[in-house]
């Protein structure tokens, strides 16, 4: 632990080593965070079985200060999207990504979760939970193993490291605005784009009736013998 909090370049007298440290605001804040990463209980699909796995004695992501799982998201800082993205649940997801509190992180685990995985343009697939909400860490596979989910953890404990408490976007005055919940019909559209999906629909609308009413083109005359 002294290794990773303390600053290089500092010397400490060999008398006062297991006593004192010497580090940054950043690094002792980021070094709490990273090491006590609360996951959510939630899985969509196969992969769900793999982080299961994950959690359960053989890897046991509780070395990395995850411990159990928590079942709110209200409790938890990261979610682990492991699995098919359907167009039902993407509203759903969205929705309990607005309840988690910030600082907040995403890993999309697997193909499914990436970009739609082997059912990418399915009627009810959505192609990538990135569509909805902001992802920090993909994990390619299908599904992943254990060990690239815990790999996955690494390198957003990484990330956390390189965060700095003065430009971090949960310490500014302003709000952060949750993100518009998807709204599924007869398909599933983000209400950021309705006057963009509006716009396209009128035009197309507009050219069907235009060609619908346009006077159809004379027979032509039969060839005289
Ligand atoms: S990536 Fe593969 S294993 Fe994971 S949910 Fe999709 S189909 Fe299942």
């Amino acid at each position: 632990m002294s290794e990773e909090i303390n600053s290089p370049g500092y010397d400490i007298p060999p008398e006062m080593q297991a006593q004192v440290r010497i580090t940054t605001l950043d690094k002792i804040y980021n070094w709490g965070r990273r090491s006590s990463i609360w996951p959510m209980m939630f899985g969509l699909a196969c992969c769900a079985i793999e982080m299961i796995c994950t959690a359960a004695s053989r890897f046991d992501f509780a070395r990395f200060g995850m411990e159990i799982m928590r079942p709110s998201p209200r409790q938890v800082d990261l979610m682990i999207v492991s699995g098919t993205v359907t167009k039902k649940m993407a509203p759903q997801i969205v929705r309990l990504y607005n309840q988690m509190p910030e600082p907040k992180y995403v890993i999309a685990m697997g193909a499914c979760a990436s970009g739609g995985g082997p059912f990418k343009e399915g009627y009810n697939v959505v192609a990538g939970i990135d569509r909805y909400i902001p992802v920090d860490v993909y994990i390619p596979g299908c599904p992943p193993t254990p060990q690239a989910l815990l790999h996955g953890f690494i390198r957003l404990m990484e990330k956390i490291d390189k965060e700095s408490i003065s430009t971090s976007r949960w310490y500014r005055k302003e709000p952060i605005p949750a993100i518009p919940v998807p709204i599924l019909g007869p398909d599933i559209f983000d209400p950021r784009q309705a006057s963009a999906i509006t716009a396209y629909t009128q035009e197309k609308l507009a050219k069907q009736t235009q060609a619908e009413q346009a006077p159809a083109e004379p027979a032509a005359a039969p060839e005289q013998a």
